[in-house]
């Protein structure tokens, strides 16, 4: 089989969903599956529907568009605020979207008339972490201005915390939401099925027997479901999987070399830190089996990878990935070696042309990588 590769277990994906389903929906919290980080992979899509999350979530219009292409007819809301020069394939491919600027909204509003459309809006609410959102206080203007607009149905309110300041979701931010879903509600005299709490780093507070979760109704998960993990400090979440996705690459040297460079030194093509562990071992004289790994940042973040037992990531450029034994053991070229991967270094994964991807559903089903 062809390296790199990402090998993807369904079955871990379907698993992870299943078991966040059943917890947040005993907790009346229904799960938007967002797949972004598989570049709107429909097989995988299909996998989340079928453990039971309701919607999908996609941040990039063309990821939309690929899950209709692979046939999924469930809704899908664009979880980044549109682009104002998108909103025509945004109604086309969305059933919904994520939103902070009226000017957005009423645009999208004009391409779903345009289009025969009925476009559904939450608005985004600002609680702190400083990416999307409006501030509580401008709601009620930015209600009035959507109500009156035709063929966009204001849906819920949601915010997202966590992703750009690490603010945790807690009491006080999803007290702060479920009272301003509240208030909407009065104000437009009908309800609000959606109040989105936010990402995988609600989890911990959602799923915490000790808080009042009612007013929340909705969470949209990418990172717990596809690596079973809690992003707010990336420990495994308890009964999830946090290995469904797998970087094979193939080792094209391994041989004893001094520990230390010689010669003067210059730049390296890549001066970054990013990888976990500076190539900076002591000189002690001895030499050290390094291995080289046919994958690179072009590839995949090396920063996000785990290492098979008994190597260390000591540096990695565009094409390679340089690995050193800690043991007595060490591979040898042909070798295939598997690597564990974060959020990061998966997206990067699945967005390289160079990375294969391999859905199991009894075996290795490969797929071919993606083109252009
Ligand atoms: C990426 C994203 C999510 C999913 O985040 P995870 O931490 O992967 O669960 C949810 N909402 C928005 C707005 C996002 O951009």
């Amino acid at each position: 089989m062809t390296t790199p590769r990402l090998e993807i277990r369904l079955a871990d994906l379907a698993h992870n969903t299943r078991t966040l389903v059943d917890r947040l929906g005993e907790r009346g919290i229904e799960v938007c599956a967002v797949t972004k980080a598989t570049l709107g992979s429909a097989p995988i899509a299909r996998v989340l529907l079928d453990a039971g999350a309701t919607s999908l979530g996609e941040s990039r219009i063309e990821n939309v568009e690929s899950l209709r292409r692979g046939g999924i007819g469930a809704p899908i809301t664009m979880i980044r605020g549109p682009l104002l020069s998108q909103v025509d394939r945004v109604v086309d491919g969305a059933t919904s979207s994520l939103n902070s600027e009226p000017a957005v909204i009423e645009a999208l509003a004009t391409a779903a008339v345009r289009r025969g459309v009925v476009h559904q809006v939450v608005v985004m609410l600002e609680l702190g972490d400083l990416r999307e959102g409006i501030l509580v206080s401008d709601l009620a203007e930015v209600v009035r201005r959507i109500a009156v607009l035709p063929s966009v149905r204001l849906v819920g309110v949601g915010t997202n915390l966590a992703c750009q300041h690490g603010v945790i979701p807690d009491r006080a931010n999803m007290a702060a939401l479920a009272d301003a879903a509240g208030a909407v509600a009065r104000q437009i005299g009908g309800s609000l099925p959606i109040v989105s709490g936010g990402n995988s780093a609600n989890l911990r507070w959602a799923l915490d027997p000790n808080e009042d979760v009612s007013g929340i109704s909705h969470l949209r998960l990418g990172e717990s479901i596809l690596l079973g993990r809690d992003p707010t400090d990336r420990r495994p979440i308890d009964g999830l999987r946090t290995d469904a996705f797998t970087l094979v690459g193939e080792v094209i040297e391994s041989r004893a070399k001094p520990s230390t460079p010689w010669g003067r030194q210059g730049q390296a093509a890549f001066t970054s830190d990013d990888v976990s562990v500076p190539d900076e071992s002591p000189d002690t004289g001895r030499h050290r089996v390094r291995t080289l790994v046919a994958v690179g940042r072009q590839d995949v973040d090396p920063a996000g990878l785990s290492p098979p037992p008994g190597l260390r990531l000591v540096g990695a450029s565009s094409d390679h990935l340089v690995l050193e034994a800690v043991g007595d053991s060490a591979p040898e070229v042909g070798d295939e070696l598997r690597f564990g991967v974060d959020y990061a270094a998966l997206v990067r994964a699945m967005s390289s042309p160079f990375v294969e991807r391999c859905l199991d559903a009894a075996g290795l089903d490969p797929t071919p990588a993606p083109t252009g």
